[in-house]
């Protein structure tokens, strides 16, 4: 790699000194670390002044650096920025407008600034209301990095393997299913499986306080559920007087198209609900929603105070991003690019034996990449050169799963069906030349 034409700093030196004061095991993609330098919409570009194809970020849900996002932060942040213990109508009104997105029994929020804190803040209502300590998630889980979430995260953290108050559960995997069930039991299969997690737990005596789960089941590799797994799956937590807590922090804010939020997909009415990631295109802004009862309980019990969240410049961010979604009709354009696409990764499929399976939910893709169709042994390598094949193209993707086998695209909403072009012909050439 050159010098930095665009950044005035040289990628190498670049990664010498970030390794010095990092440490090396800050995550960082790619063989040979990308130096991006600027963004627009669902481009990116690196200090050469080479174009990218974002199909990775959900962060910049309404596109990178979207103008509106930042008058509204520019302009809010000339104004005022403070903490909410005094009144300000940003917060109020950001609070109104998001919890009108949802079911009318949730319609109380706190603001919290990432995902894992969100998660945090979760965990402790639904411990405190149900006066138990245990946590149904599934056995490849990710919810963020706080003492208490790393428990959960059994998929990459090591709290999660000593942990007694968290209990995994197989995650429902359609397209492997449980090893000798037959195909038409295997939603009672796993269903069954959340039933005698809840049992542990009680003889265990923590007992159960909730069921926590992306509804989308994205890091778990965006699996599709058996028909009513999730549902029924809530239904047997909550007889046991434990609340299910959606995390939407991915499958939130239109990602899945056909609904704001991916727990509508799977026609269930979470109890507590935590939002992160796209919620403010990039600002930290993360947030709870649950029901007025249960704020007003914890909130009695204990303050919650968290100096950054909801602060004005927050909230107009959090607005601009709603509004721009609404405008700009980008749940409507998430169902019909992303219909595009999926019907462009099946054709794909037809053609490319390594992929074993494709899953869609809007503009959020899972290709599965596999060894053979029969034994579907996970093609990890290939998956992984695969990523590598498809930035020399110009297309950044990322890759998911137990195995890290699975190719994980979910672009900025405003993605377009030409993006979605440009997409397949960088696979179809990518795929060719990374066979299993
Ligand atoms: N929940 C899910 C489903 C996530 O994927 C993540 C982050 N990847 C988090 C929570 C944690 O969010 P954050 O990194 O903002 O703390």
């Amino acid at each position: 790699m050159t010098s930095g034409a665009l950044s005035g700093v040289s990628s190498p030196s670049l990664l010498a000194r970030r390794l010095a004061v990092l440490g090396q095991h800050a995550p960082l993609f790619y063989q040979e670390p990308l130096h991006l330098v600027r963004g627009q919409g669902v481009w990116l570009w690196d200090d050469q002044g080479n174009r990218y194809l974002d199909v990775y970020n959900n962060v910049p849900q309404v596109g990178h650096c979207h103008p509106r996002v930042v008058e509204a932060m520019t302009q809010q942040a000339s104004t005022l920025n403070l903490h909410t213990r005094y009144l300000h109508e940003n917060v109020v009104r950001y609070a109104e407008r998001l919890t009108a997105k949802f079911d009318a029994s949730l319609s109380s929020a706190m603001f919290v600034c990432s995902g894992s804190e969100a998660n945090e803040l979760a965990l402790r209502m639904a411990r405190h209301h149900t006066n138990k300590q245990g946590i149904i998630v599934t056995d490849f889980a990710y919810h963020g990095n706080t003492e208490a979430v790393a428990e959960l995260g059994n998929a990459f953290m090591p709290e999660a393997a000593t942990t007694r108050r968290v209990k995994p559960v197989p995650m429902p995997d359609t397209y492997r299913g449980p090893e000798g069930i037959a195909e038409a039991d295997w939603e009672d299969h796993y269903v069954a499986a959340v039933q005698r997690a809840i049992d542990e737990l009680e003889a265990a005596g923590v007992g159960c306080a909730g069921i926590l789960m992306c509804p989308a089941f994205a890091n778990e590799g965006l699996l599709s559920a058996p028909g009513d797994y999730l549902s029924r799956a809530v239904g047997l937590v909550r007889a046991a007087g434990g609340l299910f807590i959606a995390d939407e922090v991915q499958g939130g804010f239109g990602r899945t198209g056909a609904n704001w939020w991916s727990h509508e997909n799977a026609g269930v009415i979470p109890d507590i609900v935590t939002l992160g990631k796209p919620m403010g295109n990039g600002y930290p802004l993360a947030g709870v929603i649950t029901t007025a009862a249960l704020v007003e309980e914890f909130g009695a019990w204990g303050m919650y105070f968290n100096t950054f969240a909801g602060n004005p410049v927050a909230s107009a961010v959090g607005m601009a991003v709603l509004d721009i979604l609404e405008e700009e009709e980008l749940l409507n354009n998430a169902c019909s690019t992303g219909a595009h696409i999926a019907a462009g990764l099946r054709e794909l499929q037809s053609r490319h034996e390594v992929i074993g399976d494709v899953r869609d939910q809007g503009l959020f893709f899972a290709v599965e990449m596999v060894q053979d169709r029969d034994s579907k042994t996970p093609a990890t390598e290939a998956c992984g050169r695969l990523v590598e094949s498809m930035r020399r193209r110009g297309v950044l993707i990322s890759r998911i799963g137990r195995h890290d086998h699975v190719l994980k695209m979910r672009p900025p909403l405003p993605f377009d069906p030409g993006h979605g072009d440009l997409l397949l012909a960088a696979l179809d050439e990518s795929l060719a030349e990374c066979r299993a």
